[in-house]
């Protein structure tokens, strides 16, 4: 059924770019903490560069992971 298959690619292209998991892959193999929940995630060595970055800019919160990001969205929305 080609239909089903371009359906799928179509819905992995969604995901854009890297993101971060939770779980240790083969590109995302750098672990990093979720300033908001304290919740461990992996990045690949680009976001890893970004993190540092961040730090040695004192940038408060170098990491925040969707969840809180969408909690805190969701959060600026009721001001
Ligand atoms: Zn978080």
């Amino acid at each position: 059924m080609p239909n089903r298959r371009m359906r799928e690619e179509f819905h992995g292209d969604l995901v854009t770019g890297p993101v971060p998991t939770d779980y240790r892959t083969e590109t995302n193999k750098y672990e990093i903490q979720c300033a908001g929940c304290g919740k461990r995630y992996y990045v690949n060595t680009e976001m890893r560069d970004d993190l540092e970055h961040a730090i040695e800019n004192d940038v408060e919160t170098p990491f925040i992971c969707s969840i809180c990001q969408e909690a805190e969205n969701d959060e600026l929305a009721y001001r």
